[in-house]
């Protein structure tokens, strides 16, 4: 694809060198599948060989290189009063199949040059300063995303250490070859962080179409899947008359509308972001001439608010049993497959990168992250926020994935400026440092 190019006025005028930032994420782009761009799938060579190249750059930079004990690699540099704890930025270099240039990688990225920036200004933080290469955020081999922030925020359990990949290999044993000690885990890895970031591409159109420069997340939306199964009879489609069937298909697409306009009437009281989809839709026996016995939907919805959710579950299983009945079909079962709460993001940090693009003259949006993040997990151990850059036609997840080089360069800026003020003696105008005053303790 054509390298658009930022342009120059603005990016003179930042904190950050935006030409070198854009250059490490398509020269870390370049380390894929060659088959298949861009694909580094976490846990393969590949994505050892991206590693060993962001290792490089980290050391380059003057960070201190190491792996902690849930493969996370991590560059670490310390500051003036080490004791008042660790400002933490990071994302994940792992992609999925035939993904994109910028998920996970502008994050790390633009840690990295933010150090590079802060080394060449002269300019030496009170806190620890540390860029994170979280292990295996995309859904990896094991049948689990997010595999290092869990690990990092003691919510790894024994069972997914247990969980097989390709060739029988245990997820405990592929931590250890990333580098990490997974009998070390369980508990919460960190207590000393004071502060996480992560800046990370939208992967919807929202910042695009309302011209906005930066998104700052209010929170990330908990997920909650729910299988629906209809039964009816499998007859014969030329001989049974329009009154004696009991078609299955006929109440799973009562159930599917309802879920659409459902979502749409809970996303418009303005109670933060809803979304529900029927992503999965099977009919049995999927016959031109028989009238379906089955049929079954996966539901996917997610909630920036955990109320909108539970009215939407009650509201879904009411209605589940109204279209059997209706439809003379069973309702063969209405269930919660899994079920993750909604995380906020932390108010003082959210109103740093508020100020800080302001500062910068950057148009701001608050707005929930409806994909799932490392910094959900973050969450749960210390003050976390998510700075989003927009992402062309929202395209994320494909390799036309694209982030304007100015844009890329704004949310660096923006974070280059949050840090500066978490760290430095005006933290305390901001209203940050309650948070920030002492490291956390859990
Ligand atoms: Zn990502």
């Amino acid at each position: 694809m054509e390298q658009r190019v930022p342009s120059p006025p603005f990016t003179d005028n930042l904190p950050i060198d935006a030409d070198r930032l854009w250059q490490k994420v398509m020269d870390l782009a370049e380390i894929t599948e060659p088959s298949r761009p861009y694909t580094r799938r976490s846990f393969t060579p590949m994505f050892e060989k991206g590693r060993r190249w962001i290792k490089a750059c980290f050391e380059e930079a003057g960070l201190t290189v190491g792996v902690d004990a849930a493969g996370n690699m991590i560059g670490h540099l310390s500051g003036m009063d080490p004791a008042s704890g660790t400002i933490m930025i990071g994302s994940h270099s792992d992609t999925v199949p035939n993904g994109g240039r910028f998920d996970g990688t502008a994050g790390v990225m633009t840690g990295l040059e933010i150090v590079h920036s802060l080394r060449e200004r002269g300019i030496r933080l009170r806190h620890n300063l540390e860029i994170i290469d979280f292990l295996a955020e995309e859904p990896s081999d094991f049948g689990l995303s997010c595999v290092g922030s869990r690990a990092m925020t003691g919510k790894l359990t024994p069972a997914m250490l247990g969980y097989p990949g390709p060739g029988g290999e245990r997820l405990a044993a592929a931590i250890a070859r990333m580098g990490g000690t997974p009998e070390g885990l369980g508990d919460i890895l960190r207590r000393d962080i004071v502060a996480f970031f992560e800046l990370h591409i939208e992967q919807g159109a929202v910042l695009e179409r309302s011209e906005i420069d930066i998104g700052v997340v209010s929170g990330i939306a908990g997920v909650t899947r729910m299988e629906v199964v209809f039964e009816g009879s499998a007859d014969h489609a030329g001989t049974t008359p329009m009154h004696l069937r009991r078609d299955a298909s006929i109440a799973g697409a009562q159930m599917m509308v309802f879920v659409n306009s459902l979502a749409q009437r809970i996303a418009n009281q303005g109670r933060g972001h809803f979304v529900a989809t029927s992503g999965v839709v099977e009919v049995s026996p999927n016959a031109a001439n028989v009238v379906p016995r089955t049929m079954r939907i996966i539901i996917d919805a997610r909630a920036e608010e955990r109320p909108a959710m539970d009215r939407f579950i009650v509201a879904v299983k009411r209605e589940a049993a109204v279209i059997a009945e209706n439809c003379a079909v069973r309702l063969e079962c209405c269930n919660i497959l899994s079920d993750s709460n909604p995380v906020a993001c932390d108010p003082g940090l959210r109103a740093v990168l508020r100020h800080a693009a302001r500062d910068l003259g950057l148009s701001t949006l608050d707005m929930a992250s409806g994909a799932g993040h490392d910094a959900a997990f973050m969450a749960s151990i210390a003050p976390a926020a998510m700075v989003f850059i927009p992402s062309v036609d929202g395209k994320s997840h494909r390799p036309d994935e694209w982030s304007e080089p100015s844009a890329l360069a704004a949310g660096a800026a923006t974070l280059f400026e949050a840090i500066l003020l978490c760290d430095g003696p005006d933290a305390a105008r901001h209203s940050v440092l309650p948070t920030l005053a002492k490291p956390v303790e859990q």
